[in-house]
């Protein structure tokens, strides 16, 4: 697919006019909380940028009973009186009758992961900050240098004095990090592309396939008593660890399974004790625990046969406790149900993303599996739309002193200029 190297040249330099604006954008937007919940305002932000540049602004409350019945739902444990999503749709001048090119969804995710402890941090999560070429703060890299970058993308379009032919969807879409709920709530609502690309901080790679990943509470009940005579009781938080271990020998059993498209990941499947909460007192023996744990699957895995072989696995280790044995552990999902994904090859779309990824970069696109699980399954699994992720280089996400470095989001902005300027074609403004 040769690339114009006017075309090119020209949206690289409507990119770098935009750019000090971009990052300012950036910086306003990490400025804000917008952890699970607590969204609104930011998504208020991309809302009001959208409109701004006259596109057709949709911003609904996300109705988990219409979801509930979709393939891709995710359990929800939470509230989502305050869930709201955000599309900014570009509608091709074809509409009147003009050409008509294909369409493009670009879509990101505005919510970012809590911050863990704040002394741990250099400088405060949600006060960006740029050294050295990065900028810091939660959620700069995961992922709105992403978002933003999608929006500035189609402002260089613009700027270059190109008018797309085909239609565009902006999509600001929260739930990324626990369920996927806000962009299955897109494809509820009707929104279709020919290609969808999900500027997820890939260090300028092309992802090729994700885990599935699912989380789950399991519940156990003890019985109190005086430490004095703890023998007479059962520890509840104690009696959590052989289930934990026994987890972790279904971990080890699914990681010597494999799967091809991660022959290059040592230990791709990860099970994970991520939280845990137990006991009232220090004197007494606990009568309750609750660890969460966050499980990943290999593409093709069926959620049935996971939930069957993690329920078997824990009501396994239950039967071996004297205790546990005649009051069985609960197990409850609140988060991910997510099948694994892997993105066809040969497809267009990618060949065109690599063409324009060679045009910016000078390199040819590489490709990466993730351990990790994206939105790109609602996409791909749901809706045959071929889901590009791809986007800047960010370190230490989820983690302390999240960064995003600053000349990958200007290289990523103009790749994806000229893929929109690709894939929907223009005509002269
Ligand atoms: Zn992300």
């Amino acid at each position: 697919m040769p690339i114009d190297p006017e075309l090119a040249r020209r949206l690289i330099e409507a990119v770098n006019i935009g750019f000090d604006q971009q990052i300012r954008f950036l910086a306003d937007l990490t400025r804000l909380p917008s952890l699970r919940g607590e969204e609104a305002s930011a998504q208020d932000v991309m809302a009001r940028a959208y409109a701004q540049r006259g596109l057709d602004v949709d911003r609904w409350r996300i109705d988990v009973e219409r979801l509930r019945h979709l393939p891709g739902f995710s359990p929800v444990a939470v509230s989502y009186d305050n869930a709201y999503n955000v599309v900014g749709a570009y509608r091709a001048p074809g509409a009147q009758g003009g050409p008509r090119g294909r369409s493009l969804i670009l879509n990101g995710h505005i919510d970012v992961v809590p911050t863990g402890p704040l002394e741990m941090w250099s400088t405060p999560p949600f006060v960006p900050v740029i050294r050295h070429g990065w900028m810091y703060g939660r959620g700069a890299g995961d992922m709105k240098a992403g978002l933003v970058a999608n929006l500035f993308a189609l402002d260089a379009v613009t700027r270059a004095g190109l008018i797309p032919t085909g239609d565009i969807y902006l999509q600001s879409v929260i739930e990324e990090e626990c369920t996927g709920n806000g962009a299955l709530a897109c494809l509820e609502r009707g929104y279709r592309g020919d290609a969808a690309i999900i500027p997820e901080p890939m260090a300028e790679e092309l992802l090729s396939a994700q885990v599935g990943v699912v989380w789950f509470q399991v519940k156990v009940r003890g019985r109190p008593t005086h430490v004095a005579v703890a023998g007479t009781g059962a520890n509840a938080i104690e009696a959590c660890y052989p289930i934990m271990q026994a987890l972790h020998r279904l971990e080890h059993r699914w990681n010597e399974q494999g799967h091809p498209a991660f022959h290059s990941h040592e230990h791709p499947i990860n099970f994970v004790v991520s939280r845990i909460e137990g006991g009232d007192w220090t004197s007494s023996v606990p009568a309750w625990c609750t660890f969460d744990m966050r499980i990943s699957l290999f593409p093709g895995m069926s959620l049935e046969t996971v939930r069957s072989e993690v329920e078997a696995c824990i009501a396994q280790a239950a039967a071996d406790d004297p205790y546990l044995g005649k009051h069985p552990p609960q197990v409850v999902y609140h988060g991910f149900m997510a099948e694994g994904w892997e993105l066809p090859g040969g497809t267009e779309a990618q060949a065109v993303l690599a063409s324009c990824h060679d045009a910016i970069t000078g390199k040819p696109l590489a490709t990466v599996a993730s351990t990790g699980t994206t939105d790109a399954r609602f996409f791909g699994l749901y809706a045959g739309i071929p889901a590009l992720v791809y986007g800047p280089k960010a370190e230490s996400i989820h983690g302390f002193d999240e960064r995003v470095e600053i000349e990958s989001i200007r290289r990523v902005t103009q790749t994806i200029a000229l893929f929109i300027a690709q894939w929907c074609g223009t005509i002269e403004a």
